[in-house]
């Protein structure tokens, strides 16, 4: 596997994570071209110009400038009709990109900046109120961003389209982190409240088990520290 080679494929898809090749996300579409020799036609928003460029990267392990120039990508954007959207948050959850805001029980709205169109938050949705719809239908209903991603060049699009995943992607994981810590502070709390509830008896023996414990563990890691001092290569 080159890495190298792998991050010059991803580079060339459009990074809306869509995952219509088949793969979670772009990248591992590309490490799969790779290292697995996957098909180079499976990235249905990169079309054909895409599919020939990534051949070419494939083949001679190069880029191509006029292939590079001729990628297009079919962007389109998400669009809730709000009122009927019930505020179930489903959509916020699904999307790669952070592009819905709204609250619980709270009418939802798409940030089409920040949306790649990659419909992922359509089958989530209960009440089947999100759209998917052309960038030069939004334009004309008077959507300044809908206008700035049809002037932007794929390449600029697909570079934003990446650092916005990067962003969402490490926001989902400090919060999956301070989910977990709040997760094992409840843990501890369940745990000190089922010792509050014992009898004294019950505390002593309980205490007695764990002193035990402490005591087996601290004298298997003295014979441990010792027998690597005799072969410290273990
Ligand atoms: S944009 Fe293309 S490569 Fe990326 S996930 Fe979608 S189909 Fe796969
Ligand atoms: S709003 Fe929907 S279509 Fe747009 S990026 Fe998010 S999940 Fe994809
Ligand atoms: S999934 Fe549908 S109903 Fe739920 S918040 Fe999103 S748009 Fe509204």
């Amino acid at each position: 596997m080159s890495q190298n080679l792998i991050n010059t494929l991803n580079s060339k898809l459009p990074q809306t994570q869509c995952q219509k090749c088949g793969y979670p996300s772009c990248l591992e579409y590309a490490k799969a071209i790779n290292t697995n020799n996957e098909d180079t036609n499976r990235c249905i928003p990169g079309g054909e110009e895409t599919h020939q460029l990534i051949n070419q990267i494939q083949k001679t392990g190069k880029s191509n400038q006029r292939l590079e120039l001729s990628q297009k990508g079919e962007y389109k954007s998400a669009k809730i009709i709000e009122n009927q959207c019930i505020g179930c948050t489903l959509c916020i959850r699904a999307c790669p990109f952070d592009a819905i805001v709204g609250s619980k029980k709270r009418m939802h709205t798409v940030l089409t900046d920040h949306c790649t169109g990659c419909e992922l938050c359509v089958p989530v949705c209960p009440v089947d109120c999100i759209e998917i719809r052309k960038l030069s239908d939004l334009k004309e209903e008077g959507n300044s961003h809908a206008d700035d991603i049809i002037n932007s060049s794929y390449h600029n699009l697909s570079q934003k389209n990446l650092v916005r995943y990067q962003e969402a992607s490490n926001r989902r994981k400090r919060e999956n982190i301070r989910k977990d810590t709040h997760e094992t502070r409840e843990i501890r709390h369940t745990a000190q409240k089922d010792f509050d509830d014992r009898s004294p008896g019950s505390k002593k023996l309980l205490i007695s088990a764990a002193i035990k414990e402490a005591d087996a563990r601290i004298k298997s890691r003295e014979k441990l520290s010792q027998f690597r001092k005799i072969r410290p290569e273990v």
